[in-house]
C-alpha cells in the first residue's frame, strides 16, 4: 500500500483535491505509524483531532495545506495541549494559547498530531537528554538522531508526517536533518514571530521546518512568515513578505555565471571522512558544470576555533536568564514549600537533569558580575567579529555552501568521548553551523547521500531576509544531488 505520508505536500494535496485520499486516512495512517514508530520520537499522542480531520470535507484547491497532518517540537505552545520541553519540571503543563506558527497553520487547516520528544528545553544535540530518554535514527537504532529536535526529525525521517516544526538555536534543525536524511531549514531570525516558542537563547532562536524535500520549505515559510504584533523581533518590512516561491531567474542566473558560492576552506580540511568530503567536490564539480562560480574562501583556525566556545557562553547566558520563571510555582508541578526559596530549590533539584543544571551554572558564572567582561562581552564581541567576517564572505558569495556535520550520525554509546570535543573536527567542522545563528541567516541542510548505510547532507547558508535566493538555490543542489535515487540502492 502507498504511505502517501512519503509524498511532497503538493503531491498529497493533489490526490486530497482528487478526493482520492481524505485528512482522515491521513490522519489515521500517521497516528498508526507514530504509535507503531520505535525510536521514541513523541511526548504526546493527540487522538482529539479524528474529530478535526472528519470536519474536513470540502477540499481548498488554493491551499496547499488544507487536512496536512504535522507534529510539533514540544517547545512551542499549544493550547490546551500538554508542552512540556522534555523537562520534568514542566510535567502536566498545558499552555493556555497557541504559539503564533501553531495559529497560522491550523488556520490553513493543516493538523497537529503529536508533540515531540526534544533535548531537555532546547539545549543539547544529541537528542538524548530529554526527559524521556534518548530519542533513535530510524536508520539504524544504534544511533543517534541528533538534537535538540530529535522527534520532529524522526518524524519525518521515518514517514509518519510529510513536514514537522523545529527549533534552532545552533544547529537543532540543520544537524539532524543531516543525520536524518531529510531537508532542514531554519529561514532569517524574525521572519517567523517567535510568540509561543519557550525561549532558550532569544539572540539566536529561530523557528523552522523539517521536510522531506526544498519545495515544501517554501509552502511552509509562505503560510508561516510575516510581521507579528505579539512578537517585537519579527519582521515588519512589507518587502519580505513577498511570496516565496521557485524562482526560474534563479536557473538563468546559474546558467549565466551570476550565481557564486563560498566554501570555507579550513573547515573541508578538518573533516576527517573522506567519503564525504570527496561527493562534496563532486556536487561542486557538477554545480561549476551548469555554471556556479564555487569560491574557496579562508577563515583562519584560530578564529574558526572560537566559534563554540562563543556561542557556549552567549547559550546558556541567555538560557539563564529565559529560563528564570521555572520555579516551580508558575508551571508544572508545585512541590510543598514554606518559603519561595525552598519551592524553588525542590521543583529545580527535582525538575532538571544533572546536564541542564550544568549549563545554567555555567550561564550564571558567565553572568556574575566580576565574570561579565571576561566571559559573556567577550564572547558578544567575538561574535561580532565572526558576524563581520562572513558579511565581508556575503559580499562576493550569495551563499556559503558545506558539509553539514562531518560525519554520520554518531553511535549512541560513542556521544561522551571526550577527546572528541577538543578536536579541530568538533570545534570547526562540528559546530559551523552555529555561525548563521550569530548571524540570523537564513540556512537548509539538504540530504547528500549515505556513508555505511547512514545518510549525511550537505548544508547551504544565505544573506539575511534571502531566504528565497537561498531556498531556490538548494532546490537546484537538491535536483544535482537525487538523493531519493540513492536512498532507493541501500
Ligand atoms: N547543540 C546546541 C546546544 O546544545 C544547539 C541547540 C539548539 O539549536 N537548540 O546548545
Amino acid at each position: 500500500m502507498t504511505n502517501y505520508l512519503s509524498l511532497s505536500i503538493k503531491e498529497i494535496h493533489e490526490l486530497l483535491v482528487e478526493k482520492k485520499i481524505t485528512p482522515l486516512l491521513l490522519v489515521n495512517e500517521a497516528i498508526k505509524r507514530a504509535e507503531n514508530n520505535d525510536c521514541n520520537a513523541f511526548e504526546y499522542i493527540d487522538k482529539d483531532v479524528f474529530e478535526i480531520a472528519k470536519s474536513l470535507v470540502e477540499p481548498e484547491k488554493d491551499n496547499l495545506l488544507w487536512g496536512m497532518p504535522f507534529v510539533i517540537k514540544d517547545n512551542i505552545s499549544t493550547k490546551n495541549v500538554l508542552t512540556c520541553a522534555s523537562s520534568n519540571i514542566l510535567d502536566g503543563y498545558v499552555p493556555i494559547f497557541n504559539a503564533t506558527i501553531i495559529d497560522k497553520l491550523i488556520k490553513k487547516k493543516a493538523i497537529p498530531i503529536a508533540k515531540t520528544t526534544m533535548d531537555e528545553l532546547a539545549l543539547g544535540g544529541s537528542g538524548t537528554t530529554g526527559h524521556k530518554g534518548a530519542t533513535l535514527n530510524p536508520y539504524n537504532n544504534e544511533h543517534i538522531i541528533g538534537g535538540s529536535s530529535c522527534g520532529s526529525a524522526v518524524a519525518v525521517s521515518a514517514n509518519i508526517v510529510p513536514f514537522s516544526l523545529g527549533s534552532d538555536t545552533g544547529d537543532s534543525i540543520r544537524k539532524p536533518a543531516s543525520y536524518a536524511g531529510i531537508v532542514g531549514f531554519k529561514p532569517t531570525w524574525g521572519r517567523i514571530s517567535r510568540f509561543g516558542l519557550f525561549p532558550f537563547a532569544n539572540s539566536l532562536d529561530t523557528l523552522g521546518f523539517f521536510t522531506n524535500n526544498v519545495e515544501d520549505c517554501f509552502i511552509l515559510l509562505d503560510a508561516t512568515t510575516g510581521y507579528d504584533k505579539k512578537d517585537s523581533t519579527s519582521i515588519v518590512n512589507k518587502i519580505y513578505e513577498n511570496k516565496i516561491e521557485i524562482d526560474n531567474c534563479i536557473k538563468t542566473a546559474a546558467v549565466n555565471k551570476t550565481i557564486r558560492i563560498a566554501v570555507i576552506k579550513e573547515i573541508i580540511d578538518s573533516i576527517k571522512n573522506k567519503s564525504i568530503v570527496n561527493e562534496f567536490k563532486n556536487i561542486l564539480e557538477e554545480l561549476e558544470k551548469i555554471g556556479i562560480n564555487v569560491n574557496y574562501v579562508s577563515i583562519e583556525k584560530n578564529i574558526l576555533r572560537t566559534i563554540f566556545p562563543t556561542y557556549f557562553i552567549i547559550s546558556c547566558a541567555e538560557s539563564v536568564s529565559n529560563n528564570a520563571n521555572l520555579d516551580g510555582l508558575r508551571f508544572g508541578k508545585y512541590s510543598e514549600a514554606v518559603t519561595y526559596q525552598e519551592s524553588v530549590l525542590k521543583a529545580r533539584e527535582k525538575g532538571f537533569s544533572k546536564y541542564i543544571k550544568k549549563r545554567f551554572i555555567f550561564g550564571n558564572y558567565a553572568l556574575l558580575k566580576e565574570n561579565q567582561e571576561k566571559l559573556y562581552l567577550r564572547a558578544k564581541k567575538n561574535r561580532n567579529r565572526i558576524i563581520d567576517i562572513f558579511n565581508n564572505i556575503f559580499m562576493d558569495n550569495d551563499i556559503v555552501f558545506l558539509p553539514a556535520s562531518p560525519d554520520i550520525a554518531p553511535k549512541i554509546n560513542s556521544i561522551f568521548d571526550k577527546d572528541y570535543f577538543v578536536s579541530d573536527e568538533y570545534l570547526i567542522a562540528d559546530n559551523h553551523l552555529i555561525i548563521s545563528n550569530f548571524t540570523g541567516s537564513p540556512s537548509i541542510t539538504i540530504p547528500a547521500g549515505f556513508f555505511d548505510k547512514m545518510p549525511f547532507g550537505f548544508n547551504l547558508t544565505g544573506r539575511i531576509f534571502e531566504d528565497k535566493k537561498l531556498l531556490n538555490i538548494a532546490k537546484i543542489i537538491e535536483d544535482i544531488i537525487k538523493f531519493k535515487q540513492k536512498a532507493k540502492k541501500i
